[in-house]
């Protein structure tokens, strides 16, 4: 059996929680909390303890999906932001900028809420955008 200790931070929330995951045979088997990280000190809320449930749940999704028909397609990266590039453009036609609203999430990194609170404004052209901490 092979046993390691990866250290990973946690991605539920924006405080940065450091965990440990413990990999048995390459598959993430449990998450323990990182007792020298200066965020938790070896503390973790329970999503925290829960984080390697997600990585192996068969609900999780895996690839980009369209929805042709009232079903859900597989479909490629390339096709999902061609996909959704052609509908942005669509709505902005027909209804103007202020027609779409971004909502980003504690749960991605604030580079990504930066460039997704950019691309709102200066590609979709509106400021309505806004962060789940507040809804
Ligand atoms: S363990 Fe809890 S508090 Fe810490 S980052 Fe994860 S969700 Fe946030």
């Amino acid at each position: 059996m092979d046993c390691k200790f990866v250290p990973a931070v946690c991605s539920y929330c924006g405080t940065g929680c450091g965990v440990l995951f413990e990999v048995i045979d390459g598959k993430i088997n449990a998450t323990l909390p990182m007792k020298s990280h200066p965020v938790n000190h070896g503390k973790l809320c329970i999503k925290g303890w829960n984080l390697h449930e997600y990585i192996n749940s068969y609900m999780r999704l895996k690839t980009p999906l369209i929805k042709e028909d009232g079903r859900f397609q597989k479909a490629t990266w390339d096709e999902a932001i061609g996909h959704a590039a052609v509908k942005f453009n669509q709505i902005k036609d027909q209804f103007g900028p202020d027609a779409i609203g971004v909502l980003v999430s504690a749960k991605i990194t604030n580079e990504e809420n930066y460039l997704a609170q950019k691309f709102t404004r200066a590609v979709i052209g509106t400021n309505n955008v806004d962060h789940c901490a507040r809804l």
